[in-house]
C-alpha cells in the first residue's frame, strides 16, 4: 500500500466491525461492548493506540461502550504512575471511558472464589514443583509435557493448600495453582497453565490484602465475562490463547461467555513497539524519559508535537487486518504533515544563521512588513514582523559557487524575501579560516511587500529574521532512534542510533514565537513543523522538530511564486 493510495476510511471496513456489524443484525447483542485492557507496567506506544481506536472507535461507531480496565494483576512491574499516564494517554486521544473504568484487581475476590470452583469440581490443583521443574516438563511444540507429581492431589488437599496459599503460610514461588487440562496438548498453552502463583508483594491499589495474584489467563476472560464484554478484541499473539479462555469460560458459572478476536499489532520500522524494550531505553538512559520526543509513546509523540487528530487518521489509514505487516514511518510522518499542514501556524525561524547586512537600508530605520499565519487560511490573519537593516537567513541558503540547479542566494544575484523585499548579495565576508560569516547586500525598495512592480522575477525566496528584533532558541532535531528498519528487539543495543538527537542552540525566531505554547504547532516555512518543548524557560526558548516538510531542497526554487 502506498501513501497515495490511502485515503481516510469511513468507519467500518475490517472483518471485526463486519463481525460486530453482523452479530447486530442477528440479535446476538443488542449493545456493543469492548474494552482496552494495558497492564500499568509502562507508558502506551502507537501500537497501544491502534486497540485505543479499535475498541473505543467499533463502542462510539455502533453506539456501545467501551471499557478502560487496567490489567493490574502482576504488582511488581506496576506503578501508580503508570495508571495516571494511561488515563491521560486514553484522553488525550479523544477517547472517554465514561464511569467504567475498572481494574482486574477490583474482582480478586470473585476471581478467587472461581478459583476454588475450579478445584471443587477437580480441574484445578496445587503444585509444588518449582518453575524450572515445570518448565522442564511442559513439553515442546513436538513432544507432549509430563504431568506433575501433584497432578492427583484431592479437591480437599488443594482447598486446604491453596487457601493457606492466600493466608501467606508460604513464600514466594513455592507453590502455584494449575488447572487440570491436558499436558499432552496439541496447544501449549492447555498444559496445565498457571491460575496463581504467590507474590508477597506491595500492590498499587490493594495494598497487602493479598499475596497470591492471578495470571493473565485466568484474570482476562473472567474480567470480559463480569463485565459483559461482547468483543474481546486483542493482538494475535493471543490467538493460541484462546482455548484457554473458553475452557475456562466454559468450565466457571460466569455471568456471561464473550468471544475473543484477534487482530494484527502494529509494527512500525525504525522502531520498536514493545514495553519492556521501551522500559529497557528510558531505565538504560538511552532516552531522557517516557515522554523523550524520539519515543514511540504517545506521551513522546504528545511532547514532540503529533496532535492526536493525525494518530486517529493514521490509525484508520492502515487499517485492520488479520495478517502481522510493518508499517513504513512515513505513512506515520504523512499523517502528521497533512494534519499540521492545515492547522499549524506559519512563522519564519532561521536554524543555522548567517548575517546579511543591507547596505542601502538607512541606518536606525524600523520597519514592520504583514505575513500571513496561513496561505490557505484568511480566516487565521497576518501578524506584524519586524524588518531592519541587519538580518539572519539560513546559512544554507547562500552558496559562494553555486552549482546548476542552485537557485537561492548567491554573489550578484537576486531573491526574494518572503513579505519583505528582493535583495542583491554584493559581497561575501569571510574569516580567517575562509567560512563566510557575513554577506552585504542591496535591496530594491519599490519590491516591498515581496513583488517588483516592473513584473521581474526571482528564483527564490527565502526566509528570514531580523537580527535586533528575533531571539536565540534552541532547535531539537530527532532522527529515528534505531539506525535499522527492523531493529533487533530481542539486542537492540547495536541498532541504536547515535545520531537520533541534534541539537541547534544558534536559531533565531521572530518575535510571534516568543510566546509560543508548548503543544501548539507551529510551520517554521521552509523548515519544518514545530512545537516549543516543555524544557522551556522563560530565558530560553526550546522547539522540538515534529516532522520536516517533504519537500525541502528540490522545490525552494519553485515556491511562493
Ligand atoms: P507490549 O507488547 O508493548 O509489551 P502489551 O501487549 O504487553 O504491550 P498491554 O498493556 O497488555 O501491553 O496491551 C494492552 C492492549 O494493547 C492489548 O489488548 C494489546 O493486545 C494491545 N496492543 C499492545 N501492543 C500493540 C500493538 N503493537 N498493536 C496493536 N495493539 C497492541
Ligand atoms: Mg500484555
Amino acid at each position: 500500500m502506498t501513501i497515495a493510495e490511502t485515503t481516510v476510511r469511513e468507519t467500518g471496513q475490517d472483518f471485526i466491525r463486519d463481525i460486530v456489524r453482523a452479530d447486530l443484525a442477528s440479535g446476538r447483542h443488542k449493545t456493543i461492548v469492548t474494552r482496552f485492557p494495558p497492564e500499568p507496567n509502562g507508558y502506551l506506544h502507537i501500537g497501544h493506540a491502534k486497540s485505543i481506536c479499535l475498541n473505543f472507535g467499533i463502542a462510539e461507531e455502533f453506539g456501545g461502550r467501551c471499557h478502560l480496565r487496567f490489567d493490574d494483576t502482576n504488582p511488581i512491574k506496576e506503578e501508580q504512575e503508570y495508571i495516571e499516564a494511561i488515563k491521560q494517554d486514553v484522553r488525550w486521544l479523544g477517547f472517554d471511558w465514561g464511569e467504567h473504568l475498572y481494574h482486574a484487581s477490583d474482582y480478586f475476590e470473585q476471581l478467587y472464589a472461581w478459583a476454588e470452583h475450579l478445584i471443587r469440581a477437580g480441574k484445578a490443583y496445587v503444585d509444588d514443583q518449582t518453575q524450572e521443574e515445570m518448565r522442564a516438563t511442559r513439553g515442546t511444540l513436538t513432544e507432549a509435557g509430563t504431568e506433575s507429581p501433584y497432578r492427583r492431589r484431592s479437591v480437599a488437599e488443594n482447598l486446604d493448600l491453596f487457601r493457606r496459599m492466600r493466608a501467606g503460610e508460604f513464600p514466594n514461588g513455592a507453590r502455584v495453582l494449575r488447572a487440570k487440562i491436558d499436558m499432552a496438548s496439541g496447544n501449549i498453552n492447555l498444559r496445565d497453565p498457571v491460575l496463581y502463583r504467590i507474590l508477597h508483594a506491595e500492590h498499587p491499589r490493594t495494598g497487602r490484602a493479598w499475596c497470591i495474584y492471578p495470571s493473565y489467563d485466568f484474570a482476562h476472560g473472567q474480567s470480559d465475562a463480569i463485565e459483559g464484554i461482547t468483543h474481546s478484541i486483542c493482538t494475535l499473539e493471543f490467538e493460541d490463547h484462546r482455548p484457554l479462555y473458553d475452557w475456562l469460560l466454559d468450565s466457571l458459572p460466569v455471568p456471561s461467555h464473550p468471544h475473543q478476536y484477534e487482530f494484527a499489532r502494529l509494527n512500525l520500522t525504525y522502531t520498536v513497539l514493545s514495553k519492556r524494550v521501551l522500559t529497557e531505553l528510558v531505565r538504560g538512559g538511552h532516552v531522557t524519559g517516557w515522554d523523550d520526543p524520539r519515543m514511540p509513546t504517545l506521551a513522546g509523540l504528545r511532547r514532540r508535537g503529533v496532535p492526536p487528530t493525525a494518530i486517529r487518521d493514521f490509525v484508520k489509514r492502515i487499517g485492520v487486518a488479520k495478517a502481522n505487516s510493518i508499517v513504513d514511518m512515513a505513512m506515520l510522518e504523512f499523517s502528521i504533515r497533512e494534519h499540521l499542514n492545515k492547522t499549524a501556524r506559519r512563522r519564519m525561524a532561521v536554524l543555522r544563521p548567517l548575517k546579511v547586512v543591507i547596505e542601502n537600508y538607512p541606518e536606525g530605520a524600523n520597519e514592520e512588513v504583514e505575513a500571513l499565519n496561513h496561505p490557505d487560511d484568511p480566516a487565521a490573519g497576518t501578524r506584524r514582523v519586524p524588518f531592519g537593516r541587519e538580518l539572519f537567513i539560513e546559512h544554507d541558503d547562500f552558496l559562494e559557487n553555486p552549482p546548476k540547479k542552485f537557485f537561492r542566494l548567491a554573489p550578484g544575484r537576486e531573491v526574494r524575501l518572503r513579505y519583505a523585499y528582493f535583495i542583491t548579495c554584493r559581497e561575501v565576508i569571510k574569516n580567517s579560516a575562509g567560512e563566510v560569516t557575513e554577506l552585504r547586500c542591496s535591496y530594491d525598495p519599490a519590491t516591498k511587500g515581496g513583488n517588483a512592480p516592473d513584473g521581474r522575477k526571482v528564483q527564490a525566496t527565502l526566509h528570514w529574521v531580523s537580527a535586533k528584533d528575533s531571539r536565540p532558541a534552541e532547535v531539537r532535531l530527532y532522527n529515528p532512534l534505531f539506525t535499522r528498519p527492523d531493529p533487533n528487539a530481542g539486542s537492540f543495543a547495536a541498532d541504536l542510533n547515535s545520531n537520533s538527537l541534534e541539537v541547534l542552540v544558534a536559531v533565531r525566531v521572530e518575535p510571534a514565537l516568543f510566546n509560543a505554547r508548548a503543544g501548539e504547532a507551529v510551520q517554521f516555512e521552509r523548515q519544518g513543523y514545530f512545537c516549543r518543548d516543555s524544557d522551556s524557560t522563560p530565558e530560553r526558548l526550546v522547539f522540538n522538530r515534529t516532522v520536516g516538510l517533504r519537500d525541502t531542497w528540490a522545490k525552494v526554487g519553485k515556491s511562493n511564486t
